[in-house]
């Protein structure tokens, strides 16, 4: 049987983390709603709160006890995540969620002397705030997670060696997260511009007051009202050479490869979060509106839509804690469970929103109820960190490395062009023998690949990387790619008892 319990600390940490969300951030997201963004920027109200989250361990939850954080676990941010976006996606998704999974980032690629200096102080500085500045308008969105060879597609931003430092110029889109309120932020560039973007994109830990980076207005999105987007320009930003995470050209892989898991299921808790809210909002509202003589509830449409409610949100928490699951025991599935958890709960979350939108009638659609913010934030998640198209097709890259869709037979724009190459359009992860360093012996692992990984496009055909999903261990070798396994997955476990909260699964 398997076991989904949560550890005593796991309850206290989920615990202490609902009474968080309630007491502290509910009050300043309320506050964040009704204020002048052109007068007032979210961070200033937020940066009190984060302060007390830090105090309790929060931000630095999965930064390992050697540099001074909890040691925590991607699961343990799952519960977390949960709890806080059930109040307010804005806050827990840009503050928590890009600095707590973008310590994954140091703490796996860095240097003992980074992880000393740059851990050590996200556990000391309690304002400490991370950022990630990687896509480009028009050059680098989709196409940023996308390891195109061509050097000519992609990033622009360059770093050009100069001694020892690098000197950074080029400008990164409208949706920066953290975008002037992070004290840190991990610029991407190319290093290289003639060569393929795998091999040349480094990763710069970059201070917010280094002379030359500078922000731009915030972007007016139709949700995460607390939250902070903007441009991030970089005009002869000067680092030293030992700011840059990961070794030469290998950040790309780094975050495609390791931090990124991490980062998705956080995301994808996020969404479990609303999809809950969601669900507790319309619930509250159907035990009180009477028609007909009765609460809303009674009726069955209504009734019927509050079930399915409940069970997407149950879905949505299992495939977010079985990839965080993956994530944490280091499992190469993680590579597609990550991004199915992402795709799912925001697509959930989106589910749960409307039919809160629909069970409040006309309230739905007002500012005086929840509803309708709920649906604004949870759109918001469908393009961040990869649209679901682009997520979808990373999976069956990795489902199917000999038949997914790049490469795929008969595939627009393929024709004639040699074994290997990569179509218009390629999704991320996926690497062409031509895409490895220069001279790298065949099957050798492209830079930032985990260990243990099987290199993309290496795999015999039939066989399954290690690590795959229940269902998949039992293809027998030789099947032609793309057959179904001849064994079923394992039952389903059996529901959880002694809950008193509906939402909850333990
Ligand atoms: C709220 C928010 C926060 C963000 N935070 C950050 C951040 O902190 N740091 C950062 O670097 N970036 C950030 N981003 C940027 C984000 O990663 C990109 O917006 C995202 O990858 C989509 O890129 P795009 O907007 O350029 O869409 P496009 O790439 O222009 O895509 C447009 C449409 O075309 C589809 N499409 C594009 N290419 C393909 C293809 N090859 N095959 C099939 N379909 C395709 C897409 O699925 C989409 O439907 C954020 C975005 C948002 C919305």
């Amino acid at each position: 049987m398997i076991d989904l319990s949560l550890s005593e600390e796991q309850e206290l940490l989920r615990k202490t983390a609902r009474n968080f969300a309630a007491k502290e951030i509910r009050p300043v997201a309320e506050e964040i709603e009704r204020m002048d963004r052109t007068k007032e920027m979210p961070w200033d109200k937020v940066r009190p709160v984060y302060r007390k989250a830090a105090g309790l361990g929060f931000t630095s939850l999965l930064i390992p006890e050697e540099y001074g954080g909890q040691g925590g676990t991607c699961m343990d941010n799952v519960l977390l995540q949960e709890e806080l976006a059930a109040v307010d996606m804005g806050i827990a998704v840009s503050y928590f969620n890009v600095t707590i999974t973008g310590a994954v980032m140091i703490s796996m690629g860095g240097t003992e002397e980074q992880k000393r200096a740059w851990l050590g102080e996200l556990c000391t500085n309690d304002t400490a705030m991370l950022a990630s500045a990687g896509s480009e308008a028009d050059q680098a969105g989709s196409d940023s997670l996308c390891p195109y060879p061509d050097p000519k597609l992609g990033m622009r931003t360059l770093a050009r060696r100069d001694g020892d430092e690098y000197v950074i110029n080029g400008s990164k889109s409208a949706f920066i997260t953290n975008a002037g309120a992070a004290s840190h932020y991990f610029v991407m560039a190319r290093t290289d511009l003639d060569a393929p973007p795998m091999m040349s994109t480094s990763v710069f830990y970059v201070p917010a007051d280094t002379p030359g980076l500078t922000v731009g207005k915030l972007t007016e999105l139709i949700g995460w009202r607390s939250a902070q987007n903007a441009e991030v320009y970089l005009d002869d930003v000067r680092v030293p050479a030992s700011a840059e995470l990961g070794g030469g050209g290998a950040g790309l892989g780094l975050f495609l490869f390791k931090a990124l898991p991490f980062i998705g299921v956080g995301f994808a808790a996020c969404h479990v979060g609303l999809a809950r809210a969601a669900y507790e909002h319309a619930l509250e509202y159907a035990q009180q509106r009477i028609s007909w003589g009765v609460p809303i509830i009674k009726h069955q449409a209504i009734a019927g839509m509050l079930a399915d409610m409940w069970v997407d949100l149950q879905a949505a928490r299992l495939i977010t804690w079985d990839a965080a699951c993956a994530a944490d025991s280091g499992d190469f599935s993680a590579m597609v469970k990550s991004p199915a958890a992402k795709t799912f709960a925001v697509d959930t979350a989106i589910r749960n929103a409307e039919r809160s939108v629909k069970t409040l009638g006309s309230y739905g659609i007002t500012r005086e109820y929840q509803a309708g913010k709920l649906l604004c934030d949870a759109w918001i998640g469908y393009p961040c960190d990869g649209t679901g198209q682009m997520l979808r097709l990373h999976m069956m890259n990795f489902l199917q490395p000999q038949s997914g869709p790049p490469g795929m037979p008969g595939m627009p724009g393929m024709e004639g062009m040699p074994p290997g190459a990569m179509p218009p359009g390629m999704p991320p992860g996926m690497m062409p023998p031509g895409m490895m360093p220069p001279g790298m012996p065949p099957g050798a692992m492209p830079p930032g690949m985990p260990p243990g990984m099987m290199p993309p496009g290496m795999m015999p055909p039939g066989m399954m990387p290690p690590g795959m999903p229940p269902g998949f261990e039992g293809m027998p070798p030789g099947m032609p790619p793309g057959t179904m396994p001849t064994e079923t997955p394992a039952s389903p476990p059996p529901l959880p008892t002694g809950s008193d909260d509906p939402a909850d699964l333990g």
